[in-house]
């Protein structure tokens, strides 16, 4: 059975406060994009999971997020027989588009559905907060607002059709890392994600770009300043608005026109700031998953 594990950005991203168990309140507005990862799934008769996959720097045991989703389905339903799973990755590393958390989604569907253990979209959601905070998301998909620790996520109006650049620099941020550095009392400017909410009700994608905003920029910016250089980049070349995602260092620019997106593409992969560089466009599927 082969998947698609489809990335995110995050159009806004605020921390509200930090949590006494260690862990960040946010408010997030997570946008699906057409950029994913291929998943092969099959049934074998052995128990136990095998991955394989074109990247040779990531784990292919029970540290890999797809082994973790298969596992904890594969247990409860008390399946005896084993998966082979092919993952093949396209989706940047350590990035900031909730690559590792999509791949994770897209195992609990196959095994959900290899095996006919019959669970809903929503059932599976319950289980997956257990691999990551980001897993029951990916498994909703399209634009959502995200809360609590990320799993508390509530369906919105589908993010006006728009080109989306993606510029990633050579470099890798450890999400874990931009979160400990950050000091939750003391952000000096908070995204407004109701006015945010309110572009999304009316449809305008210069109102949702206008009021963008990442409150960890302010740490991950200062660490590489080679974010703010491709933000500046794209915004010089048509970007409506442009912004890093997530905890970085992955920088995406949302633009309303084809011609402006290719040029400002092509501009983007001659300067070789960016190591990654991919346009693409918003997905608005709803739930489908294929
Ligand atoms: P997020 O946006 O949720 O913060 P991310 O882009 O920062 O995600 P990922 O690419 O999902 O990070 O993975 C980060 C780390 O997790 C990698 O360094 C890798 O060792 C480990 N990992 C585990 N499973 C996977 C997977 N399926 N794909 C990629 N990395 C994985």
């Amino acid at each position: 059975m082969r998947l698609r594990a489809l990335a995110k950005i995050n159009l806004g991203l605020d921390v509200v406060r930090k949590r006494e168990d260690g862990y960040h309140e946010v408010r997030m507005i997570m946008q699906t994009i057409n950029m994913y990862d291929q998943l092969e799934i099959d049934i074998k008769e052995e128990p136990g999971i095998s991955i394989t996959t074109n990247l040779p720097f990531i784990p292919t045991n029970e540290n890999n997020l797809v082994y973790k989703a298969a596992q904890l389905l594969m247990d409860e339903f008390k399946v005896k027989k084993g998966i082979t799973v092919d993952l093949q990755k396209f989706i940047p590393v350590a990035a900031g588009m909730a690559g590792g958390s999509s791949d994770a989604a897209a195992a609990m569907i196959g095994v959900n559905r290899l095996f006919g253990l019959g669970l809903t979209v929503r059932e599976l959601m319950e289980r997956s907060v257990k691999v990551g905070a980001d897993v029951p998301y990916c498994l909703l998909r399209g634009t959502a607002l995200a809360e609590g620790i990320g799993e508390k996520l509530r369906a919105l109006p589908p993010c006006p059709d728009c080109y989306v650049l993606i510029g990633k620099p050579p470099v890798s941020v450890s999400t874990k890392f931009v979160y400990e550095k950050l000091d939750a009392s003391e952000i000096a400017e908070h995204p407004e994600i109701d006015r945010m909410l309110e572009g999304l009700q009316w449809h305008n994608l210069n109102r949702i770009a206008e009021h963008m905003g990442n409150v960890l920029e302010s740490v991950t910016i200062p660490a590489y300043p080679v974010i703010e250089e491709i933000k500046q980049h794209m915004k010089d070349h048509g970007a409506v608005n442009a912004m890093m995602s997530g905890s970085g260092p992955t920088v995406f620019g949302l633009f309303d026109d084809k011609a402006a997106a290719e040029q400002a593409c092509e501009a983007l992969r001659e300067t070789k700031i960016a190591r990654t560089v991919f346009l693409t466009t918003v997905f608005n599927n709803g739930g489908r998953h294929r």
